[in-house]
């Protein structure tokens, strides 16, 4: 780990030289996509340029180049991640890819009164899944509610569980609030009544790095394209003893052991779940990513993260009329805020006029707006080589909009 110096990681961000609109670019849309570091970019370019080829397949050197390379990716995201086994990583197109994955597998492992838990605070990607299942199963769906701070209350969560209870599903930071949950707890609770746990773990991956086996969680999920990495793919970590019980969500070619006719048996892990060509570049360049974080640090990224959600929660209550979503103290650099009497949409296009990029809307967690009673939130989400100084120009941006729509 090298000091913290926003000015030269900036330079890494080509992006971030751009206008929009004649003005620069301020892109506080991390929570939905993280911009993508010239080491990345170099690697992508590198695959293309260099050694594109199928994987696990051909005798040729360029096909061994390629698997070595994205076996070499599992490898990295194994020891990131602190799985016991490589093959408890499987590559997927992202984390909804990696949901449905697991959600489709237990269609064969509960029954009717079963009961599935999920949290107020879900993603509609960690929601819709689990309404599928329990249509396909009879199983029953169940509600971790919130509080006004936008964080789960771990009392009615007890009263939830019981024997029947076979799966919890959470998010570990919520992506419309920033709420960083207390899944440790949540998990031990869980485990007492003998359910599997699955934690969505998009948001949280950009800011911290999370330890499967401390937190002895069953699966975990994340999406390469919110951690510096390239779009369409991510990871399924699953303990090796349930993604041997999970069936193979996809048919097709990698993903057997031998075909015909009558039968066909399917491959060992993590082939088993990886049917047909993956993305490749991606999975290598996913890996590129992990190694651009990790050198950063995470307990860097996460401090000065947290200054800047610190500075920008004080700078914009200083507004009028101003209210923030998710006040909880255990949160990450997401601000979700509405002004009195306006739409957010309407603040984020003047925004996006100035050249700041923000989100507007329900962040796919339209159950969480309906709690607040409100049709969405403006949203900015900070990233590692975001400033102060732009925070100051997000302020003075509501500001302007603000004067400008009342
Ligand atoms: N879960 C959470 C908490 C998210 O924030 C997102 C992305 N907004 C997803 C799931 C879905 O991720 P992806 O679109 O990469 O599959």
């Amino acid at each position: 780990e090298t000091p913290f110096n926003v000015e030269a990681l900036r330079k890494d961000f080509p992006i971030l030289n751009r206008k929009v609109n004649g003005k620069p670019l301020v892109y506080f849309d991390n929570a939905a996509t993280s911009q993508t570091p010239q080491q990345v970019i170099n690697c992508i370019a590198d695959y293309y340029t260099n050694y594109n080829a199928n994987i696990h397949r051909g005798v040729h050197s360029l096909s061994q180049e390629a698997t070595d390379k994205y076996e070499v990716a599992r490898l990295k995201i194994q020891k990131h991640f602190n799985a016991n086994k490589p093959y408890e990583i499987i590559f997927t197109s992202g984390t909804t890819h990696s949901i449905n994955l697991v959600a489709n597998g237990f269609s064969s492992l509960l029954n009717t009164g079963d009961e599935i838990i999920v949290s107020a605070l879900e993603h509609h990607s960690n929601i819709v899944p689990w309404q599928m299942l329990c249509e396909r199963t009879g199983a029953v769906l169940k509600v971790i509610p919130m509080n006004a701070d936008g964080e789960l209350v771990i009392s009615e969560y007890d009263k939830l569980l019981n024997n029947n209870t076979k799966l919890v599903f959470v998010n570990h930071i919520s992506n419309a609030l920033g709420t960083i949950n207390p899944i440790e707890e949540i998990i031990k609770k869980a485990h007492q009544f003998g359910a599997a746990v699955l934690v969505d773990g998009a948001q949280a991956c950009p800011h911290i790095k999370p330890n499967v086996q401390a937190l002895d969680v069953d699966f975990y999920v994340a999406s390469a394209h919110k951690m510096c990495g390239p779009t369409g793919v991510g990871i399924l970590y699953g303990k090796e003893e349930w993604l041997n019980k999970l069936p193979p969500y996809q048919g097709g070619g990698e993903m057997i052991a031998e075909v015909t006719f009558e039968k066909t048996t399917y491959a060992n892990l993590p082939h088993k779940f990886e049917a047909g060509t993956p993305n490749i570049c991606g999975g290598i360049a996913f890996g590129a990513a992990i190694d651009y974080m990790n050198a950063i640090g995470f307990d860097n990224i996460s401090n000065y993260e947290h200054k800047l959600l610190e500075y920008g929660t004080k700078k914009l209550l200083e507004i009028e009329g101003l209210k923030i979503y998710g006040t909880s103290k255990h949160k990450t650099s997401v601000i979700s805020f509405n002004i009195e009497g306006i739409h957010p949409y309407d603040i984020g296009t003047l925004l996006d006029k100035m050249g700041i990029a923000v989100r507007t809307g329900h962040h796919c967690a339209q159950p969480i707006m309906d709690y607040y009673k409100i049709p969405g939130t403006v949203r900015a989400s900070f990233a590692f080589y975001n400033t102060k100084a732009e925070i100051d120009a997000l302020v003075e941006g509501v500001k302007k909009a603000k004067m400008m729509l009342s």
